[in-house]
């Protein structure tokens, strides 16, 4: 039985340096190739399973050599993979391009992401119930996480929105309804409610904004300076660890599966926010997505031992 299941994208990540960005019509030689497990969904289970949950991930790959690359990766972390399905066409790629200054251009392909209905992603959720929580990103149609959620929300599980990215067309209507928990960063909190989220007090209207727009509750996370976060009854800031970040990729993927996966294990809210954090700030000192993501003995050292901010 999985404690957590996730619902979201597959990437490979190709990352490769350049001495400086080409100009249009120009070729410059690239060096350092390397491939990294990549994508919102996978790094969400990722980070859950990392955390200790027994984890369920619902996708699609293609048919190619990434695909299969991903599913035995997959496999090796523990992560059950039964509900990503192998599609025609290439797998979701990120062509990841950082020059010597360590600005990165990135050209996202969605591939086999985009193969993701609703019927398919319904049918997996409600095959894996029971779970205690599920937890979603939006890099899969907007159908499929309707789908999802219904089918979580139609098993008791607890369903956890992460709205990255924010869709060109905003969030998809009647979603946020059913949203136990809704977790977007600043700008994300920003783009969704026209609040101009920049602190705390700031992140909780926007919370109570995402309430008033049916969430059951919110939590808005700020990078180095944590989360604000907003239920029902009450209302809170949770600081986060000071630790020397070197790359912020991922930070609020390791957030969400921490979060997720404290919650599935019965944890207290507020112990649960202060896991997601130390999560998320470890995420910031090792570099790339999928390789920062901590595990769960190194959180608790980071709890027991850190300095908040
Ligand atoms: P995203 O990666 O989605 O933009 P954030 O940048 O808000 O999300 O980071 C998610 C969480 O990771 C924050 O709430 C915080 O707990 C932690 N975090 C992020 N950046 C730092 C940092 N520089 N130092 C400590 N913790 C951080």
């Amino acid at each position: 039985m999985s404690t957590v299941v996730c619902i979201g994208s597959l990437n490979v990540d190709l990352v490769f340096q350049v001495d400086r960005m080409p100009v249009s019509g120009e070729s410059v030689t690239g060096h350092g190739l390397e491939r990294h497990l990549g994508g919102k969904g996978l790094n969400q289970a990722l980070a859950a399973a990392r955390a200790g949950s027994s984890v369920a991930l619902v996708g699609a790959v293609g048919n190619d050599d990434g695909g299969a690359w991903m599913l035995r990766e997959l496999a090796a972390e523990g992560v059950d993979a039964t509900g990503v399905a192998t599609v025609d066409g290439p797998s979701g790629t990120a062509l990841i391009e950082v020059d010597a200054t360590g600005a990165n251009r990135i050209v996202v392909i969605p591939g086999a992401n985009g193969a993701v209905t609703e019927e398919f992603a319904a049918a997996q959720v409600s095959r894996l119930a029971p779970a205690a929580v599920a937890l979603a990103p939006l890099e899969v149609p907007p159908a499929a996480i309707l789908g999802a959620m219904r089918a979580a929300k139609n098993a008791g599980m607890t369903t956890i929105l992460n709205p990255a990215p924010v869709p060109a067309d905003g969030i998809p209507t009647g979603l946020l309804d059913l949203c136990d928990i809704v977790i977007p960063n600043e700008h994300e909190a920003t783009t969704i409610t026209g609040i101009d989220v920049h602190d705390v007090d700031s992140a909780i209207a926007a919370g109570r904004a995402l309430m008033a727009a049916g969430a059951g509750s919110a939590i808005v996370t700020l990078g180095s300076r944590g989360a604000a976060w907003v239920t029902p009854d009450a209302c809170g800031h949770v600081p986060t660890y000071v630790v020397k970040a070197i790359d912020t990729v991922a930070a609020g993927d390791a957030f969400c599966g921490n979060l997720a996966a404290a919650l599935a294990d019965g944890v207290e809210w507020e112990t649960a926010l202060r896991r997601a954090c130390a999560g998320g700030a470890l995420a910031t000192t090792v570099a790339g997505a999928s390789p920062s993501l901590p595990r769960l003995a190194d959180v608790n050292t980071l709890i027991a031992t850190g300095e908040v901010t």
